[in-house]
């Protein structure tokens, strides 16, 4: 079975991601400073927030005897990637469970083709079932029906009470860096421990890459379960996930390999490229006062 020493590598704590200031006159001649924390280099094959909340689950999985992983996800989440890269260097087995049926009889996409590689079994579920396994016992049943009894059930997303504490240290590599430090936001679950971790005076602001406005309920709940109420400031810039999930207009693509280029910068394009869409509109339309220190969170690559 698995070495320890491969728990430890994996799991302990990291050295802070870099953090660099970055050139941008759309930036400078509004008397914004940009900074890029690095977080996509935090670990080789877990990168940026899905190290910071897959690696606390994983020593709790691990601690607890269990010699599985199961978790949940679309076609293209990044989550069922790194849980399935999480599995093959612990040793453990990984099932994912997969939102729409109609993908079970067709050729995988790249992402889901990683997770096998991997050794994750994919288990594919009609969207309504998928949206039940919100109460305990559907949970239960789904997770049994799955093959994947006795495993370590980690959340749709991976964002937890652990999970959020995770991040939480993220925000306090931060402290006294920069006055407001973004992030594209998913489930929220980042962006809920990051504004924990923060020092007074400084605010996270998430920009959502899903439409639908249901997100600010679900921060609150997600930090009244990791740290029994509201941590921390933060505020969502709402209208910037370009129609929605995993749609990436040409404008933003062309934006994205741009930025990408002035910067030497490998930029996801479902998460961090909204972001920096999103931070480069706010500055321009002076949401940000003169004098801001304004760090972006690079919480993956392509
Ligand atoms: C998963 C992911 C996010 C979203 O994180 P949440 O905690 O779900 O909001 C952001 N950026 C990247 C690159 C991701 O893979």
């Amino acid at each position: 079975m698995n070495p320890p020493a491969n728990v430890d590598a994996l799991l302990q704590p990291r050295p802070p991601s870099p953090l660099r200031e970055v050139r941008d006159d759309r930036f400078e001649r509004h008397g914004v400073r940009l900074l890029l924390k690095r977080d996509d280099l935090v670990h080789p094959e877990l990168p940026g927030n899905k190290w910071r909340k897959l690696a606390p689950n994983l020593r709790a999985a691990v601690d607890a005897g269990h010699d599985g992983l199961v978790t949940f996800g679309g076609a293209y989440s990044n989550h069922l990637r790194a849980t399935a890269a999480a599995g093959r260097l612990l040793g453990l087995r990984t099932v994912g469970i997969v939102r729409g049926d109609e993908l079970a009889g067709r050729p995988l996409n790249d992402s889901l083709a990683r997770c096998a590689a991997d050794g994750m079994r994919l288990h594919f579920v009609s969207r309504s079932e998928y949206r039940r396994k919100a109460e305990p016992r559907e949970l239960a049943r789904l997770v049994d029906s799955a093959g994947a009894g006795g495993a370590y059930v980690v959340p749709e997303g991976g964002s937890n009470a652990l999970a959020l504490r995770g991040c939480a240290e993220l925000g306090r590599e931060l402290r006294g860096a920069a006055d407001v430090v973004a992030v594209a936001c998913g489930t929220g679950g980042t962006l809920a421990g990051l504004a924990a971790g923060l020092a007074p005076g400084q605010r996270a602001l998430g920009v959502p890459v899903l439409a639908g406005g249901f997100l600010a309920a679900e921060i609150r709940s997600l930090q009244a379960a990791a740290f029994g109420g509201p941590a921390g400031a933060w505020t969502l810039a709402e209208d910037y996930h370009h129609g929605g999930y995993a749609r990436v207009p040409d404008e933003l693509e062309a934006f994205a390999a741009d930025f990408g280029s002035r910067h030497g910068l490998p930029v996801e394009r479902i998460y961090v490229a909204k972001l920096l869409w999103a931070l480069t509109e706010l500055t321009a339309s002076g949401a940000f006062p003169r004098g801001t220190a304004l760090a972006a969170v690079v919480t993956g690559r392509p």
